[in-house]
C-alpha cells in the first residue's frame, strides 16, 4: 500500500484527492493537514483525523499531495525532502522562492510537478506544440484561460505551460514572447508575440483554448474540465508513479508517457 500525506484537505481539491485516494486501490491516506487556524483541524476525513502538522504527517507517508497555497509550496518541499518522503506539487502560482526549493529537493527525493493533472490538457500541449510548427510565422499565437471567480493566480498555470508549449513549436523565447495583458494604446500586434488572457468568473472549473489565428482561417483548439475529480485522479496516478521513480523532478507527461 502507498501511504499519502494530504495537506489542504478540507480545500476544494484536497477533499477531491482524498476521494480519489479512496477509490484507488494500493493507495490509502495516511494522513490529512489543514492550515492550523482553519476550522477543518480535528474533523474526520475517511478515518483520518485532519491535524495542523505538515512535518508530523510526514512520519507515517510514502508520497505526498500538494494542492494548498503558492506560499506553503517551498516549507512542505523541503520538509518532504528532509524526511525523504516523494511529492506532487499541484499548487500552482509557484513564487520563485517555491521553484528553487523544488529543484533543490528533486536531488533527493522523486517530485512530480504539473499545473494540469489531467490527461486531455497534457495531450492538448503536445498538439499545441505540433500545431504552432506546423502553421508556421502566419499565425497570431494566444491563449484563453476562463475559471472561476476563487482562483487566485493568474494566467492560469496550465494556459502558461499550454503558451510555453507554442513557443517551443514555433522556436520562440517565451520570456520575450509571452504578452500577459494588454491595456491601453498597445498598438499593432507584435509578430512573435504569445498573448495570454485570464477571464475569471461563476464556478468555471478551467477551461483553457490555444487560438491560431491566420489569414482567412483559424485553428482553436480548446480543452474544458468539468469537475476537479480529474485532476485529483491524476494526481493519485502521479504519486502511485513517482514512489517508484529515483529523485528527481519529474511532469505530468512523463507520468503519463506522452
Ligand atoms: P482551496 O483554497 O479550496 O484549498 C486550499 C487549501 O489549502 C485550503 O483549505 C487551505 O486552508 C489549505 N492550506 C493553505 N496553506 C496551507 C498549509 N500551509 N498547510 C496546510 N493546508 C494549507 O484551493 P483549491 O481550489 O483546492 O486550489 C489549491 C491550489 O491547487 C491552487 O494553487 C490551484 O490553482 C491549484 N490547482 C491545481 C490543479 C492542477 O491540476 N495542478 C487543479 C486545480 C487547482
Amino acid at each position: 500500500m502507498i501511504r499519502v500525506v494530504v495537506p489542504g484537505a478540507g480545500g476544494r481539491m484536497g477533499r477531491m484527492v482524498i476521494d480519489a485516494i479512496a477509490a484507488t486501490p494500493g493507495v490509502v491516506l495516511a494522513a490529512a493537514v489543514e492550515r492550523a487556524d482553519s476550522p477543518d483541524v480535528g474533523q474526520t476525513v475517511d478515518g483520518v483525523t485532519i491535524g495542523a502538522s505538515f512535518d508530523d504527517a510526514l512520519a507515517g507517508g510514502d508520497v505526498y499531495i500538494d494542492f494548498t497555497a503558492p506560499e506553503a509550496c517551498a516549507g512542505h518541499v523541503a520538509a518532504a525532502a528532509q524526511r525523504k518522503v516523494a511529492g506532487v506539487v499541484g499548487t500552482t502560482g509557484l513564487p520563485a522562492e517555491a521553484r528553487a526549493a523544488i529543484m533543490h529537493a528533486g536531488a533527493t527525493v522523486p517530485i512530480v510537478v504539473a499545473p494540469n493533472f489531467s490527461l486531455g490538457v497534457n495531450l492538448l500541449c503536445g498538439l499545441v506544440e505540433q500545431a504552432a510548427r506546423a502553421l508556421g510565422e502566419e499565425f497570431d499565437l494566444e491563449v484563453v484561460e476562463i475559471h472561476h471567480k476563487a482562483k487566485r493566480d493568474a494566467p492560469s498555470g496550465t494556459a502558461i505551460a499550454i503558451a510555453e508549449a507554442m513557443a517551443r513549436g514555433r522556436g520562440l523565447d517565451f520570456p520575450s514572447a509571452r504578452r500577459f495583458a494588454r491595456d491601453g494604446d498597445v498598438g499593432p500586434r507584435r509578430s512573435g508575440e504569445i498573448g495570454v488572457v485570464a477571464v475569471r468568473g461563476g464556478d468555471v472549473v478551467g477551461e483553457h483554448t490555444a487560438h491560431f489565428l491566420g489569414p482567412n482561417e483559424r485553428v482553436e483548439v480548446t480543452h474544458r474540465a468539468a469537475s476537479r475529480a480529474v485532476f485529483a485522479r491524476g494526481a493519485v496516478k502521479a504519486a502511485a508513479w513517482v514512489v517508484k521513480q529515483p529523485p528527481g523532478v519529474y511532469s505530468m507527461r512523463d507520468v503519463l508517457g506522452l
